[in-house]
């Protein structure tokens, strides 16, 4: 049994990235969403494209209206109307303005932008009346951002403000990273799926669609392979099935101590490497972590033997079969191990917030516990309300509503309400 925090280090340390060649692909911007930018964006436009004015106002020569004031006030004549689109045609002279709207170019000649309200309007000719700052409401032309230079890094992840910016930049398409692809395996004889009559005994597959849910919130594709029974043939065929198909696997039951529990004994057989067998977590302490070794390629011309492209080796997850012990492993460790994955950069380990837990959280002191329960702000600061009824981890009825995790740590028994404690916020 190792502690969390070392399972967590072990298996980001097993996670080979996406390659940012072989695993990308080009895709229309608006299917951009929530993919993670493979190259990093570099636009030919400055932002704001030109000089524009914040305001709807006039555009005037600063040198003719620095000395103005209510008592002083200066009368310029009206050269040119710019609305939005257009492009001014005159340049601004000595004792002249040009009627400006907001967003508008700013023409030649002017460098400040008088706010309409501070300003008279007789005809063609308008009087300043008090003295504005030099330059004020002009956007200069490149103030935001400045052509050639980086606009968004490789391993962003696109989000409305990100492709809002693309499309500005005129990215009619962009290289993301491919989704990765992750096999969803049920492990165990009681399982059916959810349009089965109930036989007695049996139990709905509700992992499958738990974790199906978790893998596409975390943007990767599920790949479901529905359930197999406690039979060490069906499951070794199933196993290699989904290692063969998947970037990552996640399997959940038959990795306990019980008479009928042979994932651990088949991934062996299969050729893995099991770097965890369990971890001091309550729950989901029967937790497998296993590599399978990259298939080897025979040298050639296009992909010499040292070439990156080499395939990554798949990883394989275990997870406990119980309902929120599968739950709380995959937050804990397989989201992390999916951020790295999926070419997002660092930092890939969970983070925690702290928040006063209102009523009291009890453990066993022998592992660290997660209580599953609600996170809420009030007031500016965090409150943590464990989910009332039975915490056990076959009671998956309990987590619905669950937005957060409350770590007791290892060797802790009680909690008292109005302590600080670290929550695990649950997208
Ligand atoms: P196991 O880890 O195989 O010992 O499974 C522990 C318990 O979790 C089983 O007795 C079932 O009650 C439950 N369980 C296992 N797999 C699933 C699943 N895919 N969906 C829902 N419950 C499951
Ligand atoms: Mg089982």
């Amino acid at each position: 049994m190792i502690p969390v925090s070392e399972a967590e280090q072990r298996i980001l340390s097993l996670v080979q990235p996406l390659d940012r060649d072989r695993d990308t692909e080009q895709v229309p911007l608006l299917n951009a969403a929530g993919r993670v930018l493979a190259e990093p964006v570099i636009s030919s436009l400055d932002f704001p494209h030109w000089d524009n004015s914040a305001m709807d106002g006039y555009a005037v020569r600063y040198a003719d209206v620095q000395n103005c004031a209510p008592d002083r006030p200066v009368t310029l004549t009206i050269v040119e109307e710019i609305p939005a689109g257009y492009q001014p045609q005159k340049v601004v002279q000595s004792g002249q303005a040009a009627r400006i709207l907001t967003g508008s170019m700013l023409p030649a000649g002017a460098d400040t932008v008088v706010m309409q309200e501070d300003t008279q309007r007789q005809g063609d000719r308008v009087t300043i009346l008090t003295d504005p700052q030099p330059q004020a409401f002009v956007r200069q032309r490149g103030s935001y951002y400045q052509a050639g230079t980086p606009l968004l890094p490789a391993g962003y992840n696109l989000q409305a403000t990100e492709i809002a910016v693309l499309a500005a930049a005129q990215q009619a398409s962009v290289k993301v990273y491919r989704r990765p692809r992750v096999a969803i395996l049920s492990t165990g004889s009681e399982l059916v799926d959810l349009d089965r009559p109930l036989q007695p005994g049996q139990l709905v597959d509700s992992n499958q669609y738990a974790l199906a849910t978790l893998v596409a919130q975390a943007g990767a594709e599920p790949v479901p392979m529905g359930i197999v029974p406690d039979d060490p043939e069906m499951l070794r065929k199933a196993i290699a099935q989904a290692i063969a198909t998947a970037d990552l696997v996640l399997s959940s039951g038959g990795v306990s101590v019980g008479d009928y529990d042979y994932v651990d004994q088949i991934l062996a057989e299969l050729g893995a490497d099991i770097h965890i067998r369990s971890v001091a977590i309550k729950p989901g302490k029967p937790l497998t972590v296993a590599t399978f070794p990259t298939p080897p390629i025979t040298p050639s011309p296009h992909h010499p033997i040292s070439s990156p492209l080499l395939p990554s080796p798949t990883l394989y997850f275990g997870l406990p079969g119980n309902p929120a012990s599968a739950l709380v492993c995959c937050w804990r460790f397989v989201q992390p191990a999916l951020k790295k994955l999926s070419g997002l950069p660092e930092p890939w380990k969970v983070s925690y917030v702290n928040a006063i837990t209102v009523q009291p959280l009890n453990s066993d002191r022998k592992r660290e516990a997660y209580v599953w329960g609600q996170l809420q702000l009030v007031n500016g600061s965090y409150q943590f309300k464990p989910a009332g009824g039975s915490h056990s981890s076959g009671n998956l009825i309990n987590l619905i509503g669950t937005n957060g995790l409350a770590v007791i740590p290892a060797g802790e028994a009680a909690i008292a309400p109005g302590e600080l404690i670290h929550v695990l916020p649950i997208p």
